[in-house]
C-alpha cells in the first residue's frame, strides 16, 4: 500500500518499461484538430513510436511524462477555479502546510 498510482508503462508492443515520454498525436481523419491522443514511451521506444506517428503526419508533440502531468494538473486547477470560484484573488495564497 505504498504506491498511490500505478506505473505508466510504455505503449510499444511487448514493452513493460515504465514510460518517461508522452507522445501527443492526432489523426485528422478521426479526430477534431484540438483532440489529443497520447502514447507513452520509454527512453528506448520514444524514437520508434514518434517515427511511427511522424511518418503518418499524426505526431503533434513529444514531452516528458513529468511535464505532461504538470500541464494536466495545472489545466485541471484552472478548470476548477473557473468553475467554482470567481473571486480570482490568490494574492494572499502562499504555499505552506498550515492554513487558516
Ligand atoms: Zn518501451
Amino acid at each position: 500500500m505504498d504506491t498511490a498510482e500505478p506505473a505508466l508503462i510504455c505503449s510499444a508492443k511487448g514493452c513493460r518499461t515504465p514510460a518517461v515520454w508522452v507522445l501527443a498525436w492526432n489523426n485528422p481523419k478521426l479526430h477534431t484538430p484540438e483532440r489529443r491522443k497520447t502514447w507513452l514511451a520509454c527512453a528506448e521506444h520514444r524514437e520508434y513510436l514518434s517515427q511511427f506517428l511522424g511518418v503518418r503526419g499524426f505526431l503533434k508533440e513529444v514531452v516528458t511524462l513529468t511535464d505532461w502531468q504538470d500541464a494536466e494538473k495545472s489545466a485541471a486547477r484552472d478548470a476548477e477555479q473557473g468553475a467554482g470560484n470567481d473571486s480570482g484573488n490568490d494574492a494572499g495564497d502562499r504555499p505552506g502546510p498550515e492554513r487558516g
